[in-house]
């Protein structure tokens, strides 16, 4: 990996714009978000300076640590939470998280619910979808999608604008994407959130509207932090 956090952050921007012209998709439909977890505040303050504002993390309380403080310093900063999420934590996600991918089962539907009406804030929200059935993996299973979607509105009154998913690390992640592309057509949600550094170009042919990329970005992480 070489040159700038700033360049590198330039070279993910203009293959994205190039994958959006290649698969006849408008410019500027894709949305970058830059997966800035284990980095240090200071890590992150050069892609803020360039002008990126949408970025993703794993973990509610690395990022408490992180992200007050950034948003004193920037304006318009919106935070995606992309890693698992606990009920007990779902006030400070709710507090510090403009959307949160990771809505994968009743509990946490119904905890996020909750204080997304106590705090009086707008959340969007995506399902996350476990595409290769994975059992170590979280995410709603693929058959079940549908109804899990419908609950979350119905029942729960969350904005579940799209779905999520991380396809199993050693197969090709085509067929996941465009399972994931059926099942958003099918349950009615227009955003899909996948594609990490490795494949988000691909992502973006099969219909991704947001990419999670963090290592293209940051460069390589500890591989005791990698994970979700
Ligand atoms: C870490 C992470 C990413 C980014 O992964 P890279 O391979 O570093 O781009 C994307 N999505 C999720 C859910 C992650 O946990």
């Amino acid at each position: 990996m070489s040159g700038s956090v700033k360049e590198r952050l330039e070279a993910v921007l203009k293959k994205i714009a190039e994958a959006e012209k290649r698969s006849g998709r408008k410019s500027g439909v894709v949305d970058l978000i830059a997966v800035s977890k284990t980095f240090e505040a200071d890590d992150i303050v050069p892609v803020l300076q360039a002008g990126h504002r949408i970025f993703g993390e794993n973990r509610v309380q690395e990022s408490q640590k992180k992200w007050p403080r950034l948003r004193e310093e920037f304006d318009d900063i919106e935070l995606h939470l992309i890693g698992p999420l606990q009920s007990n934590k779902a006030a400070d996600a709710v507090a510090l998280f403009d959307v949160i991918e990771t809505v994968d089962r009743d509990k946490i539907a119904r905890a996020l619910a909750k204080e997304i009406k106590d705090q009086s804030k707008a959340v969007r929200c995506f399902v996350q979808v476990n595409t290769g059935e994975e059992p170590q993996k979280a995410g709603i299973a693929p058959r079940d999608t549908h109804m899990f979607v419908e609950k979350c509105r119905v029942d729960y009154g969350l904005n579940v604008v799209g779905l999520m998913c991380i396809p199993p690390a050693d197969e090709n992640p085509g067929p996941h994407f465009a399972l994931l592309r059926k099942l958003a057509k099918q349950v009615g949600v227009d955003q899909l959130s996948m594609g990490m550094s490795g494949d988000y170009e691909t992502a973006i042919e099969l219909g991704a509207t947001q990419v999670r990329v963090g290592s293209a970005i940051f460069g390589s992480r500890g591989q005791a932090l990698v994970g979700a």
